[in-house]
């Protein structure tokens, strides 16, 4: 299935006769699940209690106020695998007011000094195998004050986390804070430009994914204290909070991890490997309901998924900025290509330049109305940067940077970035359908659709294409002219690549998002 596109999945795992503890949870009886079950797959396992869970991140909570004497406001950034620590410190980060800032391991010398520069944290939680990285570079932060080791073994000038975990007071004084005060700042995937530092507040991610209205986030999960939840997005993205912190502790349930190396975009290799790598009563059957988010998921993926699993995939809509701002809530009908109805937490709209609403069947900016009233569950600002969180606003609304079109059914449909959106002689094409299109050919892996200069039509449509093993030595005249026929005849016959190429690859962010602002940029230099 994965070959044919691409994924930013999440499992949903009902508890059942495959659980090593006893969760069935029938009505009234409180849950056994653990709130964290971790394994490496080599046999290191670790279960912890919400109680458990409790004692220790008071404890991580008393290294970052009394050995680290982090304050209120100070800003720590985290750099850890998926290990179990990593869960303690984004608790104990609540607990202490301090801000976390999460980062991907994948992150360069570069990017590490680039951040530490730009947030001017004060303290740095990571591993030995960052930690030259970190030191290559400490030089030029002045205002990084502790470093913190998460590991068995010792480096200079670096605090061990677990020794001072050790010795450190499970009573902890829990900081009082505003519902406005900052929590966490989240990097953006960076797909359009450098990553933003999106700030989010103690009431936005709290209270934005505990949904209490029907509809709401805590539907397009479908989560409940009996339920394992198994989510594999790399723990630097604002996603791992969605899904591996609050959504499913807000419901009581269990929080899965699989300690995988890397993330990879393969993630139905993964969820093989962790199925049939475990006895055979964990069967795949166990899959209640999958969720996917992040990017557009073409309608044919949608499909093989359905056929090879028998489960629809849940897609959500949603941004660093906002958490979900449309899903495919439980129950409803799912129409395969569309992200679902607006989360009852916001007023979306499409609107056009002057901020007027427009009506269904015509595209738009997909945008949240936030006056009157700005919802708490939407990002507070970009840190330190008012210059770009008020040109986030237009008129009354928040203007998300997508187009898309909502239909007579309310259903939203995505169309593209705003700038990846092509003009071509009074025609405006949105790159997601063509790609749609494309990927429904079996000689398609994936495809970015751009716009490319042309004397005549101002920019046409070109197509960037990875092809499946077996068509890769095709004649490309003749490949070029199959997919264009196939892309007529399954759209609107003027959205038809003009030009294409065939690539190895397509240029992606480390989260694995389709880079199209790289591709147009060397399409406008040549001319
Ligand atoms: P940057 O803002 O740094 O360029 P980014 O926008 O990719 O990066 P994220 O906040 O991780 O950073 O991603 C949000 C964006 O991902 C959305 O604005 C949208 O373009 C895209 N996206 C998310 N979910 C979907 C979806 N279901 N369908 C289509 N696009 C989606
Ligand atoms: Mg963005």
């Amino acid at each position: 299935v994965l070959s044919k596109g691409k994924f930013s999945a999440t499992f949903g795992i009902r508890s059942g006769k495959f659980l090593l503890h006893p969760q069935v949870s029938p009505e009234g009886k409180k849950s056994k699940n653990p709130a964290l079950w971790w394994v490496d797959g080599a046999g290191e396992e670790v279960k912890w209690s919400f109680e458990e869970l409790g004692v220790l991140s008071r404890k991580v909570s008393n290294v970052l106020s009394d050995a680290c004497s982090l304050q209120w406001g100070d800003r720590v950034i985290l750099i850890l695998p998926r290990i179990p620590e990593w869960w303690l410190v984004n608790v104990a980060c609540m607990r202490t007011g301090t801000v976390l800032i999460p980062g991907t391991q994948q992150l360069t010398a570069k990017d590490i000094l680039h951040r530490l520069q730009k947030s001017k944290a004060k303290c740095i939680i990571t591993d030995e195998s960052v930690a030259p990285a970190v030191d290559s570079v400490g030089a030029e932060c002045q205002s990084l004050k502790f470093k913190l080791l998460v590991s068995d073994s010792h480096r200079e000038g670096w605090l061990n986390f677990k020794d001072l975990l050790k010795n450190a007071s499970s009573d902890h004084h829990c900081v009082t804070t505003k519902c406005q005060d900052p929590m966490a700042i989240y990097f953006t995937s960076g797909t359009t430009g450098s990553p933003k530092m999106t700030q989010h507040s103690h009431s936005s991610y709290g209270i934005g994914l505990t949904g209490k209205k029907p509809g709401s986030v805590r539907y397009w999960l479908d989560l409940t204290s009996s339920d394992i939840f198994w989510n594999t997005s790399d723990t630097g993205w604002a996603k791992s909070a969605w899904s591996s912190i609050f959504s499913p502790w807000i419901q009581g349930a269990c929080v899965f991890v699989h300690k995988m190396p890397h993330f990879d975009p393969r993630i139905i290799d993964d969820c093989q490997l962790f199925v049939f790598s475990f006895p055979l009563s964990y069967t795949f059957k166990s899959l209640r309901h999958c969720v996917s988010a992040g990017e557009p998921i073409n309608p044919d993926v949608m499909e093989e998924w359905k056929a090879q699993t028998g489960l629809d995939i849940h897609e959500g809509y949603g941004q660093t900025e906002t958490v979900l701002i449309c899903g495919n809530f439980k129950g409803m009908k799912i129409k395969p290509g569309s992200m679902g109805k607006p989360s009852p937490e916001y007023d979306v709209k499409i609107i056009d330049e002057n901020s007027n609403i427009l009506p269904p069947g015509k595209e738009g900016d997909i945008a949240i109305r936030v006056k009157p009233t700005r919802s708490p569950f939407l990002f507070t600002c970009y840190a330190d940067d008012p210059e770009k969180t008020e040109a986030t606003i237009r008129g009354d609304f928040y203007v998300t940077g997508d187009r898309g079109m909502m239909d007579e059914d309310g259903y939203f449909w995505f169309v593209g970035r705003a700038d990846d959106v092509i003009n071509s002689a009074g025609y405006r094409i949105g790159p997601f359908e063509v790609e749609s299109a494309l990927v429904e050919h079996p000689a398609v892996v994936e495809s970015a659709v751009v716009s490319s200069p042309d004397p005549i039509r101002g920019e046409v449509v070109k197509a960037f294409i990875v092809l499946t093993p077996d068509y890769a030595s095709h004649d490309p005249e003749k490949m070029m002219k199959e997919l264009q026929d196939h892309v007529k005849k399954v759209t609107a016959p003027y959205k038809y690549p003009r030009k294409m190429e065939f690539v190895e690859q397509l240029p992606k962010t480390i989260s694995g998002k389709i880079r199209r602002n790289e591709l147009r940029q060397k399409e406008w230099r040549k001319d």
